[in-house]
């Protein structure tokens, strides 16, 4: 039988890192990863034939839990009638308003990752303003294309410095990068920018720095001073749309207002590549080939992947809403008992069904990038080697989201329960 450290080690020899995404790597808490062969319900199996209950969820796309049978059978059905067309269909427009339904869009452009999203919604707000600044907050992550990994100036409202190597200073320049939940240094950048900021990028309930939840209004602050600017507000919810609640992060706020764009991904894909820009006519249609906005994409709105969105989407019932949040707040208070008993200082921050535990902050609370890089984060890789040993697979990195689905069952909740006082006294050393 291949070992997971022999797959490993075969993935290292070829590709960068064994991983095909950072973030799938144990860099932050050491050890080997897990290579997975199967996924059904909550539980995701390896190579070797250990199971775990599944925390992370395919990084949130897995709402319903692995392997649902509507999902399956409907990208059985798209496989039968053929991979890839290359041309309109059906299931394009259906997937469409469906999330019109939902969510106050007008108009939907799919794409295949929520970077391609994101960087469409940047390029949609400077040519609809003819503006080149845009405004993102520390913490927050769009994706990786060049603009937007992008790190704090030395002061407010300064141009922003590359956050990797290969990404122009030329381009950052373009990128005021703010402190989250921040509404004055917010004015302080339109003051210092007359006419030239086009738009504001944020995570409706930022969940990359580990969840830290918008303080209340702050989406609506935001929403306030780009009309107020003519900018374009662009609310990220790749991550939370159709995950923290049925509508997003942005539903938080029970809000009668919405961006001029939002950009979705994850969980309307149901596990195949699916995002999408979507937002008001007005601006939307500044796309190519109505507008002189341009953006394209060879698979973008492949039919299989269309059918499994569709498909996660329409089984996304209330109900299994409800699943989930009530399983979400369950395995909060269990994670914050068995830390209590042990006497660990933690504070757990939840925006809708997302949350995520931040060490030694109980006292000061975590309302930014800079409090949550505060943290006693070496504590995570304690309890996250003893959560894997006893069979629950947890994000690699404190700084994520924990994602529960609705097939967290009994069975899953009581693994979970059973490797938990370990992993809170693993925590505490
Ligand atoms: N935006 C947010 C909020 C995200 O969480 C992510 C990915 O995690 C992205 C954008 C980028 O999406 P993708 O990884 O599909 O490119």
């Amino acid at each position: 039988m291949t070992t997971n450290q022999q797959a490993y080690d075969a993935a290292r020899a070829i590709i960068p890192g064994g991983v095909n995404s950072p973030v799938r790597g144990f860099g932050s808490v050491g050890g080997t990863p897990a290579a997975m062969v199967k996924a059904a319900g909550p539980y995701l199996t390896d190579l070797e034939d250990n199971t775990y209950v599944d925390l992370v969820g395919s990084w949130g796309p897995m709402l319903l839990g692995h392997n649902h049978p509507a999902v399956v059978d409907a990208v059985h059905k798209a496989v039968d009638a053929g991979l890839s067309f290359g041309t309109s269909t059906p299931g394009e427009s259906q997937l469409a308003e469906l999330i019109a339904d939902i969510m106050p869009v007008e108009r939907v452009r799919f794409v295949s990752t929520g970077t391609e999203a994101t960087m469409t919604a940047i390029r949609l707000a400077r040519g609809a303003t003819g503006r080149n600044l845009i405004i993102k907050f520390a913490g927050c992550y769009h994706g990786h294309s060049d603009g937007l990994l992008a790190a704090a100036g030395s002061g407010l409202a300064t141009h922003a410095l590359p956050d990797s190597a290969g990404v122009p200073e030329a381009i950052t320049s373009q990128t005021l990068v703010l402190p989250y939940n921040d509404e004055e240094a917010v004015k302080q950048a339109f003051e210092a920018y007359p006419d030239q900021i086009a738009g504001i990028i944020t995570e409706s309930a930022p969940a990359n720095m580990g969840v830290v939840p918008p303080k209340p209004g702050f989406n609506r602050f935001l929403r306030e001073i780009t009309t107020a600017n003519d900018a374009v507000f662009i609310m990220d919810e790749v991550l939370t749309g159709f995950r923290a609640t049925k509508t997003g992060g942005w539903g938080l706020e029970h809000a009668d207002w919405a961006p001029d764009l939002f950009t979705f991904g994850k969980v309307i894909g149901g596990g195949l590549p699916v995002a999408s820009v979507a937002g008001t006519a007005a601006v939307m249609d500044q796309l190519a080939p109505l507008g002189p906005v341009y953006q394209a994409g060879t698979l973008s709105g492949n039919p299989i992947a269309m059918a499994a969105g569709y498909a996660t989407l329409t089984n996304a019932t209330d109900d299994a809403y409800a699943t989930i949040a009530q399983r979400s707040t369950q395995l909060q208070s269990m994670v914050a008992d068995a830390l209590k008993a042990e006497g660990v200082n933690h504070s757990i921050q939840s925006a809708g069904s997302l949350f995520s535990i931040a060490f030694g902050t109980a006292d000061h609370g975590v309302t930014n990038y800079e409090d949550t890089q505060a943290q006693e984060a070496f504590r995570y890789g304690l309890f996250f080697h003893a959560m894997l040993d006893g069979g629950v697979y947890l994000a690699p990195s404190v700084f994520e989201a924990w994602f529960i689905s609705a097939a967290h069952d009994d069975a899953a909740m009581n693994k979970i329960a059973d490797a938990l006082p370990a992993a809170a006294k693993a925590a505490a050393a």
